[in-house]
């Protein structure tokens, strides 16, 4: 997606504090940061939302993202203390990118309900 600000960060266009990457993942910090740690991950192919997420075809991508949330976790010293993973989805989710993008939150103690 040629006007998606995530797809310019993957191709570096838009610069990123990148903390993890792969052949299919990459994760940065984010801009404005809610929390002592807060990474987003994100596939590189450009999917709009969990709503686009393609059953079969996406599967072993799914996987990878929940296994580089551990990796990344444990990267940052989380694992212990704990995190919250969040994927904004949608209008009433609070979605402001449409490119499919796990929040991991961490370094403090997190609220419930969220806002
Ligand atoms: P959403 O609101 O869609 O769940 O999350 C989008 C997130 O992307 C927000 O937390 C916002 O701060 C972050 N963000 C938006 N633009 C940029 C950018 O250019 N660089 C980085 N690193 N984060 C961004
Ligand atoms: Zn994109």
């Amino acid at each position: 997606m040629s006007n998606c600000i995530f797809c310019k960060i993957v191709k570096k266009e838009i610069p990123s504090k990148v903390i993890f990457e792969n052949e299919d993942l990459l994760a940065f910090n984010d801009v404005n940061a809610q929390a002592p740690i807060h990474i987003l991950l994100i596939p590189k192919i450009h999917r709009g939302s969990l709503l686009d997420f393609r059953e079969g075809e996406d599967d072993p991508l799914m996987v990878r993202m929940f296994a580089a949330i551990v990796q990344i976790a444990q990267l940052k010293g989380i694992d212990a203390t704990g995190f919250r993973l969040v994927a904004n989805t949608g209008h009433d989710g609070g979605q402001t990118v449409s490119h499919l993008h796990f929040h991991l939150l961490g370094g403090r103690r997190m609220n419930w309900p969220p806002g």
